[in-house]
């Protein structure tokens, strides 16, 4: 990663509000078990160093979505916790996937039979999840596979079912009908499947409350700071802090058009600084926020850049701000899921599309 010198923006990363995330969601739970999702590199907050800390939690459940996310996370985390991959394991990579001791989720009778048939060849049982379909429409056996599988227990020969699983579409609306129809539909299609301990719940749906929690919680957001109650006051701690770097400052003059398209005029004198973070970084060209210094809001002017924003510092003292300093983009005064709204988004979006190029702190 680049040094702070080096780097146009500073991306800190607390992990201690991070497992005292993990900590609170534990204590909504009660005695279910409460995994990690880190799929897309922890949210874009980095797998490894995400894992290692909610291990620290004793969480030894992890979900990624894809076989190579897997992969790299096995290397980290050594044997021991369990990997599940969400997506499945692509045709034809299962003895891949086995050999790394991760565990596929069959998303149909199709991905089931592969993982079997790859278990046949290595001579031994491999553990596997089932995804039923309760009602998203997006992954899963749907109730006509599942009634196959129930009437041919034979496919099932060669695999040990670790997990039956489900994900709820509407969780974050508490009142949407959705989501009691989506229970009914698991406890139904769970009847026809062997025993195994059974998981619903992403973030949101912990609050749904204990009906919803059955044997595994699979959060991802709400670990990393983002509200798993829209619309209500957000338990969760903020995971991150994003500051960008002041490029220059200057007076710019009355009556000139400012950044691309002149989108802006200025009115009369207005000073200005110019940072370095742009939408190459993440930062939505739509999300007009603003900049912090010293808890002061600066807005934006004209438009975001791939590299730079333009700022106006008029409400600082002169000379408050230098080439050099850092102004708060999301932090204590301006949340991801402030910036989210900004950009007429969701959190989800801003924390996995965040750049490549920032010097990045852990603690
Ligand atoms: N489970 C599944 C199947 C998912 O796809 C996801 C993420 O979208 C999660 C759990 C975690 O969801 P959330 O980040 O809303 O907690």
């Amino acid at each position: 990663q680049p040094s702070l010198a080096e780097a146009g923006a500073l991306l800190t990363i607390d992990l201690s509000a991070l497992r005292e995330n993990y900590r609170l969601l534990k204590s909504h739970l009660g005695a279910t078990r409460c995994a990690g999702v880190v799929k897309a590199d922890g949210y874009g907050l980095g797998a490894a160093e995400v894992a290692k800390a909610l291990l620290a939690e004793g969480c030894d459940t992890f979900f990624v979505a894809h076989l190579g996310e897997g992969l790299t996370l096995r290397a980290v985390l050594s044997d021991g916790p369990e990997i599940y991959i969400l997506n499945g394991t692509p045709p034809g990579a299962e003895a891949e996937a086995a050999a790394a001791d991760l565990i596929t989720i069959a998303n149909s009778l199709e991905q089931l039979a592969a993982w079997a048939a790859a278990a046949r060849a290595l001579g031994r049982k491999l553990p596997v999840a089932l995804q039923v379909d309760s009602g998203m429409s997006r992954l899963g056996m749907m109730p006509g596979e599942v009634e196959t599988l129930a009437r041919n227990p034979g496919l099932l020969e060669g695999v040990e079912v670790r997990l039956v699983m489900s994900h709820l579409a509407c969780a974050d609306e508490p009142e949407h009908p959705a989501n009691a129809a989506q229970k009914k539909a698991f406890d139904l299609l769970r009847s026809l499947l062997p025993a195994a301990p059974a998981s619903l719940t992403n973030s949101s749906g912990i609050f749904l409350g204990p009906d919803y929690h059955y044997d595994l919680a699979r959060p991802g957001a709400a670990l990393y700071g983002i509200n798993p109650t829209p619309g209500k006051p957000n338990p969760m701690r903020e995971v991150i802090r994003l500051s960008a770097k002041v490029i220059q400052t200057r007076t710019l003059e009355a009556d000139i058009g400012v950044g691309y398209g002149h989108t802006f005029r200025t009115t009369g004198p207005l000073r200005a600084a110019t940072i370095s973070l742009g939408y190459a970084d993440g930062w939505h060209r739509r999300a007009a926020a603003g900049a912090f210094f010293n808890g002061v809001r600066l807005p934006f002017v004209g438009r975001v850049s791939m590299d730079s924003i333009i700022i106006d510092i008029s409400a600082l003292p002169e000379g408050a701000l230098k080439a050099g300093d850092l102004v708060e983009m999301i932090g204590s005064h301006q949340t991801v899921d402030d910036v989210a709204g900004h950009a007429g988004t969701i959190g989800y979006e801003v924390l996995t599309g965040l750049g490549h190029r920032f010097h990045r702190i852990y603690e």
